[in-house]
């Protein structure tokens, strides 16, 4: 009864279990099968003279955290058909084991999972962390070798699109079902030829999503003349951006942008510093230190004035439309600094060690500074007599550490922000970014960009316009729009537009239809990172 349960909770009802043989980490099962009869592979025909018996050890998945391995009684047969040329046979156990294997076919279907999912050395240490015996890394790779392949069922909805396997030299095809989300087949090269072989090898395709390039398109028309061809989304944004190039190409003039600063503030204003900070040092308390018990305000040293002028420097620049590398680099600072500063919510407050050692002196030192004494010599002497025992340098020093240059003749040497010049990438980009991925600085760009040119402010609209009647599936508007585009005259985009009037029928499906290529883009993506 016992032993009867150990076989259900192993899952192996065909086996009878005879003994189990229990230590820490493993654990041995001798078995026999529950039928006494077997067929003959050769004839079919069953027989039950049993001729001899012998053990077959295979392995099998691990409980709990001991490996099991079943020892199996198996029997030899006669087969007794006068006929049949195998006189004696072996009897299968189709659903535990295959013919002359080491492992149950469980547990081969186990490790072949890890193989495919990790690999040989990670699938092998995971099979080892599991008690699944100690495969080896080869031995996982050898059952990817031998696992039948997978024939995928033919495509309804096929996506085409080159993938590089050198980038430059040597291009494929790669075939993906864009309803099961797989890549199906790559093919070498980019030609339509293959592609057409493919589909005609293949047939039931009947949407194919591709870029814009006449090859596929030839290739997919020879090869599923009746499939519906749809120009994909993402190719038609970047024959969009392309027809921008061209337009910035030949405009360059526009690319100039003017000072952002010139209208806002005059270029040649000094930038200021918090006067605050430098009050604390130049008014000097006059009334209180009679009345009121002398707490006298601590100075501020030059290096946190300088600190404190850099943050004032930084926020102005940066409101001017500066990048932070020009800022730190105007500064002669590092660009983290800069950055630091310019995310501060106040100007930094925190005093910089000094080198003062005027232990127990300090209250008298800064009220006399405060004061407005700065001489080193006075200062000394004053503090001589109140018991002082340093030295003069160290006075000398504190005093020069205290005055510091002034921050405003500092600040003064900011320039005003220059004129910046787009690059072509820079002002398509700026031109296709949707409003709200806009930066301040960006939104300045671009509203300049517009106003330089009536043609780059035709340009933006007829830009979002496909754009929206892209995303948004508007094809009723799409046809309008076309003949806005022909008749626009803007450079580059009166191109676009004759190259979409020539592939109308598949432009057409890709801004009607949801079909698109988006997901080969992450297939290409993991082809190229394995
Ligand atoms: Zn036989």
């Amino acid at each position: 009864m016992f032993l009867d349960t150990i076989a259900q909770l192993l899952e192996l009802p065909q086996l009878h279990v005879l003994e189990v043989d229990l230590a820490s980490d493993w654990l041995t099962i001798r078995a026999e099968p529950v039928t006494t009869t077997a067929a003959c592979p050769l004839c079919q025909s069953v027989s039950q003279r049993v001729h001899s018996c012998y053990e077959r050890t295979v392995l099998d998945l691990a409980w709990g955290v001991r490996t099991l391995t079943l020892k199996l009684e198996v029997r030899r047969f006669f087969c007794d058909v006068k006929t049949c040329l195998r006189k004696i046979f072996t009897e299968r156990l189709p659903d535990i084991v295959a013919p002359s294997a080491r492992r149950t076919t469980r547990l081969r279907q186990m490790l072949e999972s890890l193989a495919f999912e990790l690999g040989g050395e990670a699938g092998a240490a995971i099979a080892r962390w599991l008690h699944c015996g100690a495969p080896s890394a080869d031995t996982l790779l050898r059952l990817i070798r031998r696992a039948p392949p997978i024939t995928p069922p033919s495509p309804r909805c096929l996506g085409v699109d080159d993938w590089a396997m050198k980038k430059g030299h040597t291009y494929g095809t790669l075939l993906c079902d864009l309803e099961r989300h797989q890549v199906i087949e790559l093919l070498e090269g980019r030609e339509g030829d293959a592609l057409a072989k493919w589909l005609q090898a293949h047939p039931g395709v009947e949407i194919i999503t591709r870029d814009r390039a006449s090859a596929y398109a030839d290739g997919a028309k020879e090869g599923a003349p009746d499939a519906i061809q749809v120009a994909d989304r993402f190719h038609l944004l970047q024959n969009l951006s392309k027809a921008l190039r061209t337009l910035f190409e030949q405009q360059p003039q526009v690319l100039k942008l003017p000072s952002p600063t010139t209208d806002r503030k005059p270029a040649d204003t000094p930038l200021t510093v918090e006067p605050s900070a430098i009050a604390l040092i130049e008014q000097a308390p006059t009334d209180t230190a009679l009345t009121v018990p002398s707490l006298p305000v601590k100075p501020i040293s030059a290096y946190l004035r300088q600190q404190q002028a850099n943050y004032q420097v930084v926020q102005a620049l940066r409101q001017q439309g500066l990048t932070l590398r020009s800022i730190a680099q105007h500064l002669q600072i590092n660009v983290n600094t800069a950055n630091k500063y310019l995310h501060l919510p106040a100007p930094p407050a925190k005093q910089h060690r000094t080198t003062l050692k005027l232990i127990g002196h300090e209250a008298f030192f800064y009220q006399r500074w405060n004061d407005g004494e700065r001489s080193p010599k006075t200062l000394f002497a004053e503090l001589q007599q109140r018991g002082f025992q340093g030295g003069y340098t160290t006075v000398a020093r504190y005093v020069a550490e205290l005055r510091g240059p002034l921050p405003a003749d500092q600040a003064a040497a900011a320039p005003a922000a220059p004129a910046v010049r787009l690059t072509v990438t820079q002002a398509v980009r700026v031109l296709l970014l949707a409003p709200d991925q806009l930066t301040t600085e960006q939104q300045t760009q671009l509203d300049q960009l517009r106003q330089a040119s009536p043609l780059v402010e035709r340009a933006y609209t007829l830009a979002h316009q496909f754009q929206t009647i892209l995303h948004e599936h508007r094809s009723a508007e799409f046809p309008t729009w076309l003949e806005e585009v022909q008749t626009s005259q803007v450079p580059g985009l009166h191109g676009f537009a004759s190259s979409l009037k020539k592939d109308l029928a598949a432009v057409t499906a890709g801004v009607s239809l949801l079909w698109s290529n988006e997901h080969i883009a992450y297939c290409t993506s993991l082809l190229a990172s394995s």
